[in-house]
């Protein structure tokens, strides 16, 4: 997938907005959804998408929508540091797959760092513990 093309109905983002598959939920509004990394690469790691444009990546996100999206960016990265008290965040995101991205819905990630503790590889750590990540939300969730 190159960093201009079609947006994809069926992409798994689009399936999780619409109720389709299962996510482990932290934050939703009219707005933005976010959740926990099915495959995290630190403890933590959250996911924010943007529920009012089909957009791909951050460049076609449409202007007037990006300021109330990243507000929702930055509120569910203020409830993760909340909760778990890390030492960082990294904030990032990617566009297009020479960049490393792999799912075409827009999306922010918030990876909580350790101080000395090393990131596993984006795109090559292991399914996360389904509890683990209920617990981890359940943490988040209750800073907002
Ligand atoms: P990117 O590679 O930047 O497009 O990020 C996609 C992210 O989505 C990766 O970090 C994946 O681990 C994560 N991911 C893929 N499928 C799911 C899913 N069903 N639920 C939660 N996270 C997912």
């Amino acid at each position: 997938m190159s960093l201009h093309g079609t947006y994809e109905d069926d992409n798994i983002f689009a399936k999780i907005i619409k109720g389709e598959i299962p996510c482990v939920k932290v934050y939703e509004d009219d707005v933005a959804l976010a959740f926990m990394d099915l495959f995290p690469q630190s403890e933590g790691h959250t996911l924010v998408i943007p529920k009012q444009a089909k957009a791909r990546n951050l460049l076609e996100m449409p202007g007037n929508l990006l300021g109330s999206y990243m507000q929702r960016v930055q509120k569910v990265a203020k409830a993760v540091e909340a909760a778990l008290k890390p030492d960082g965040i990294v904030v990032t995101q990617f566009n297009g797959a020479p960049a490393g991205q792999t799912v075409f819905h827009l999306h922010f990630h918030i990876i909580p760092r350790a101080e000395g503790e090393s990131l596993k590889g984006h795109g090559t750590s292991g399914q996360a513990d389904p509890a683990e990540l209920e617990a981890l939300a359940a943490k988040i969730r209750a800073e907002f």
